[in-house]
């Protein structure tokens, strides 16, 4: 059993999400290792609904001891209506430091595998080689916006290293595995200097690349350029994925 790691009951688990390129999603952990400081809206929203207190208690994930059963009732009731499940929207499924979150991560995709419906994985952990076995009908992704590691730390204290994201989404792409890049929050240069170009370069081997802009942190509006900025980076984006057969979707309200 892992250190620290709490345990929550809940009533249900798969819903329909309003996130314009999701459809379902599930979250089987409450808080979060990785304490993202752009800020996290996921913990943000659980402090304004009054599941955690403090930044401290959204880095002691609590698991969702029922998951699996809870997908076993309403996996059949929904199948039809499920085109792809997300994990996660306001979690990571494979956090820093919690082997039975990966585990019980791994058991719930293979079990929503098993209806013939596909995973959309995003993590700022390391994924796990075992993925490599599972149907190829999945897409697994790392976020990434940026290759300074000064920059991970300040904004992404517990997530893992930017090389080790990189290297275990690469392993899975080699080996078979639809893989993709959130790079978003992507930030200002007042945030981060920093060139996209060589970012791109970086992960031309993923399927599909999310970009988006920085919405909560106000130095991203104080930037006296933001909006050239952003039309200038996703064209950038645009053109990167059009030439290397990448798909990509540009966020709504990141450029015009
Ligand atoms: S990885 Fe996602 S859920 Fe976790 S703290 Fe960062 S933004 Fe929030």
């Amino acid at each position: 059993m892992d250190q620290g790691l709490g345990h929550i009951t809940r009533k249900t688990m798969l819903y329909q999400t309003k996130v314009e390129y999701g459809d379902w999603a599930m979250n089987h952990v409450q808080g979060c290792t990785h304490g993202c400081l752009y800020p996290c809206y996921a913990f943000m929203m659980a402090r304004r609904f009054g599941r955690v207190k403090t930044y401290e208690d959204w880095l002691r994930p609590s698991i969702v001891d029922n998951t699996i059963d809870l997908l076993k009732k309403e996996l059949p009731k929904h199948k039809d209506e499920i085109k792809q499940v997300q994990l996660c929207f306001t979690t990571d499924p494979f956090m820093m430091g919690y082997p039975d979150v990966e585990q019980m991560s791994v058991e719930a995709i293979k079990l929503i595998n098993s209806y013939g419906i596909p995973c959309v994985v995003l993590t700022k952990g390391v994924l796990p080689k075992s993925l490599t076995e599972l149907p190829k009908i999945n897409q697994y992704g790392i976020t990434l916006v940026s290759l300074s590691e000064i920059f991970r730390k300040d904004m992404e204290p517990g997530a893992a290293c930017i090389e080790d994201r990189l290297e275990s989404l690469k392993a899975l792409g080699e080996a078979g595995c639809k893989t993709w890049i959130s790079m978003e929050p992507y930030p200002t240069p007042n945030i981060c200097e920093q060139d996209l170009d060589i970012i791109l370069e970086r992960v031309s081997f993923v399927d599909r690349i999310v970009f988006g802009r920085v919405h909560y942190d106000k130095r991203a509006n104080e930037y006296a350029d933001a909006k050239a900025f952003y039309n200038e980076s996703a064209r950038k984006v645009i053109e990167f994925c059009a030439s290397h057969g990448i798909d990509y979707h540009i966020k709504n309200g990141t450029a015009d």
